[in-house]
């Protein structure tokens, strides 16, 4: 007889819950962080052309060097520096965790921050620490530096801006981290396409800092392209993790053609900016929400009742996200991504009916 599965499987994976993703066929979606635009008719043409011809009977380049050129210059990339890819940056974390992941060590972050640190923490068998931000969502950084001393932690994730909360934390406060850090740091930089900072130049400055970049939020989420920026040192360890085919071929033709012109998604993330302007002041003009200042395609509120106002959403068609009860600072808190200004409006119109406030 063999073992039953719960004697097979490890413990901490029977108690993990798996990343929950509602459906949401039919909905107006502003759940993911989506970016709401398609890319336009005459690029769709010609990605139809590259894909039509495509060898898939091929395995990918497993070097993805062509994409790999276009990449360094559409963000960039320092001199010295170089590029590895994951299938989606979930996948790069992963890799991360499972570099450094040996008994007890300790894989840290913020509080609130992207449910996957602490998730992959659990399955690549590492210690989760996760500090708690301040009640305005700004990092603490003494009780970082004073976790980061007891823990010794092999890796650190920042999210810049932050998963849920939205912001950017201090930018100092964030290199003294890294100074203070025994172990590597990952700055992810998900939603740089819609803030005014990184840490990019900063690579050169810290030997142990790594940079993390996304395509998903800034239109390219169904191709699952994720970066991570870095010494050769650190990259030439990970790479021996990363699977050798982890992006397929259409993922790399199609990426590469999108950024011969970056000025398809430099507009879409300037068209979601102005939204989230607009969003805000709408927000910000109705009584019982509160509003926090947010650098990403995303806004996390704060209204009465947040569960039920979620599920009455859900039922006229609108999903977001309800944050209430995943973390004590997150009470009541809802995240909604900027959509089109057609659906911007249609959930500020459903939000308005609920609250029973009018929008000025
Ligand atoms: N980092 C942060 C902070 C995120 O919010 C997300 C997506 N929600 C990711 C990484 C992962 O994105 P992807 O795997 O699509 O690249």
């Amino acid at each position: 007889m063999p073992n039953t599965l719960d004697q097979i499987i490890r413990p901490e994976i029977l108690s993990l819950s798996a990343y929950h993703v509602p459906s949401s066929i039919g909905m107006i979606k502003l759940d993911a962080m989506e970016n709401p635009y398609s890319l336009p008719k005459n690029l769709r043409d010609e990605i139809a052309r590259l894909v039509a011809n495509v060898s898939t009977n091929r395995y990918p380049d497993t070097n993805a060097a062509s994409l790999k050129v276009a990449l360094r210059e559409a963000m960039g990339v320092p001199l010295g520096m170089d590029i590895m890819l994951g299938n989606g940056s979930d996948e790069i974390i992963q890799i991360v965790a499972l570099a450094v992941s040996r008994p007890g060590a300790v894989l840290m972050s913020v509080e609130p921050a992207f449910a996957m640190f602490r998730i992959i923490a659990t399955f690549t068998g590492m210690e989760y620490s996760g500090i708690p931000l301040k009640a305005d969502f700004s990092l603490d950084l003494d009780a970082m530096l004073t976790a980061i001393t007891k823990c010794q932690p092999a890796v650190i994730f920042i999210a810049y801006p932050n998963n849920p909360t939205g912001n950017l934390f201090d930018a100092e406060a964030v290199s003294r981290i890294i100074e203070a850090a025994p172990g590597v740091v990952v700055v992810d930089e998900a939603y740089h396409a819609f803030a005014d900072a990184s840490f990019m130049s900063k690579l050169t400055q810290h030997p142990n800092l790594l940079l993390m970049r996304t395509l998903s939020k800034s239109g390219l989420a169904g191709l699952r392209l994720g970066l991570l920026v870095g010494r050769p040192e650190w990259l030439t360890q990970l790479e021996k993790l990363r699977l050798p085919y982890n992006v397929g071929v259409i993922t790399q033709l199609v990426v590469e053609k999108v950024l011969q012109y970056p000025d398809v998604l430099q507009q879409q993330a300037a068209a979601i900016k102005a939204e989230r302007v607009v969003m805000s002041e709408c927000l910000k003009a109705l009584d019982g929400v509160e509003v926090f200042p947010t650098d990403a395609n995303f806004i996390l509120l704060r209204v009465n009742e947040a569960g039920q106002v979620f599920l009455e959403l859900k039922k006229r068609g609108v999903l977001i996200k309800n944050l209430d009860g995943s973390h004590p600072l997150l009470r009541d808190c809802l995240r909604v991504t900027i959509g089109t200004p057609d659906e911007n409006e249609q959930f500020l119109e459903a939000l308005q009916t609920l609250i029973k406030k009018p929008i000025n």
